[in-house]
């Protein structure tokens, strides 16, 4: 809530759900968007820009600014929250990695209070219940099968606020736990698996309605085994991407945006701590992370199993063509450093989607996925004022998160 006066906000496009109005204005007021319109405004404006569009809403992010969800107290959990706040991030779900299930069942409870206060909007569970071949950067010593107590424990820790939990439909119980998250109102989400088509096919008749960044941390898609990747596109589910330039190539983006169709395609960061911060290294649940370059990785260790197969390849547009290494030698990707606004101008000016698509994948489209349409996900009058503004480069400027601003 915001007791600010009300203010005017002027944009050479404003984007709508319908496309965008060029030039228009929103009038905020009482932290909604009191009104809009298209053409020049009514009073004078506070923030004269190039592109406003509606607040991000990341339905898988870690971390970030040197802080986590997967580990530290609340006060970690209100920085990183914050951080991503900064970068236009204005609803999100934390997202935890496979860990113990007790221990999981203890932050689960403990997100679900930062959820009560309004810090984040959810919660989602990345594992237990993965493919040890796919696992990634999810530590395979605390991977376990599918099993509908187990869900239904960490279900009730979270008192409501588990929205969305990533399971391997291969595993042996999957479809009851598939089943039971769905009839729980939880998104059931399809990832680190090495699932076949027809399985996933299956899978999705069961209730796995979304796609975890999709191709990474899952078989590839080949032209006679199309695999879990393959599957889902070919389904009316939501699919994730990171479009940050080093988990997918953009022709892959751009390919699975139009399979999925404008309101499937799901922008995400996967970010982990070390989002915002130097290269170094980071933690990402119990697991130790390199950051090379912006780019982090398992810090390859004596035990670590060798990685090579769940590595997704450098893309190299944006960065070097040169691979940062041999793969072989390299741990696998593990989460991102990126934040929401830097995914959108990928988007845009890399991937070459357009802009009222990539608002309806990083906003528009999770907002209906996580039941917020009511109340965000679009730039419509009585919704709340969670508004992005970015100059004419797709740089962010402005963050106004219920009707407060903030300047980048
Ligand atoms: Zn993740």
């Amino acid at each position: 809530m915001s007791d600010s006066e009300p203010f005017v906000v002027a944009a050479d496009h404003v984007v709508t759900p319908s496309g965008w109005l060029a030039p228009g204005w929103l009038r905020i007021a009482g932290g909604r968007i009191a009104a809009m319109g298209e053409g020049e405004p009514p009073e004078p404006a506070a923030y004269r820009v190039r592109w406003a569009l509606p607040g991000f809403i990341d339905m898988h992010v870690h971390g970030g600014g040197g802080a986590s969800f997967t580990e530290g107290g609340p006060d970690d959990v209100r920085r990183a929250a914050a951080f991503h706040r900064g970068h236009g991030t204005t609803r999100l779900l934390a997202s935890l990695v496979t860990a113990p299930l007790d221990e999981l069942e203890r932050r689960v409870a403990m997100l679900a209070d930062l959820a009560d206060e309004g810090v984040i909007d959810g919660i989602h569970l990345e594992g237990p219940f993965l493919s040890a071949a796919r696992c990634g950067a999810q530590n395979p010593r605390h991977l376990t099968a599918p099993d509908v107590a187990a869900f239904r424990k960490l279900h009730a820790a979270a008192r409501g606020w588990l929205k969305m939990i990533t399971i391997a439909p291969e595993l042996p119980g999957a479809l009851d736990v598939i089943r039971a998250a769905a009839g729980a109102g939880v998104i059931a989400a399809a990832g680190h698996t090495d699932a076949s088509a027809e399985v996933t096919a299956a899978a999705v008749a069961a209730g796995v309605s979304h796609a975890t960044h999709l191709f990474n941390g899952m078989r590839p898609l080949a032209h006679r085994d199309p695999g879990p990747a393959g599957a889902l596109l070919d389904s009316q589910v939501t699919c994730e991407v990171v479009a940050d330039g080093t988990h997918l190539h953009d022709t892959v983006i751009r390919l699975a945006a139009r399979a999925a169709g404008p309101g499937n395609l799901v922008l995400i960061t996967d970010a982990m701590a070390a989002a915002g911060m130097p290269d170094g290294t980071y933690r990402l649940g119990d697991l130790a992370v390199t950051v090379t370059a912006g780019v982090a990785r398992l810090t390859p260790t004596a035990t670590t199993p060798s990685t090579a197969a769940t590595l997704a390849t450098p893309a190299p547009s944006g960065r070097s063509a040169a691979p940062l290494g041999s793969a072989s030698a390299l741990g696998a990707i593990a989460g991102s450093t990126a934040t929401m606004d830097q995914v959108v101008r990928h988007a845009i000016t890399a991937v070459g989607l357009r802009v009222p698509d990539v608002a309806a994948a990083a906003s528009t489209t999770p907002a209906r996925r996580l039941g917020l349409s009511a109340e965000t996900g679009a730039l419509a009058p009585g919704l709340s004022a969670d508004i992005v503004l970015l100059d004419g480069d797709f740089r962010l400027t402005t963050v106004i998160a219920s009707g407060t601003a903030t300047s980048g």
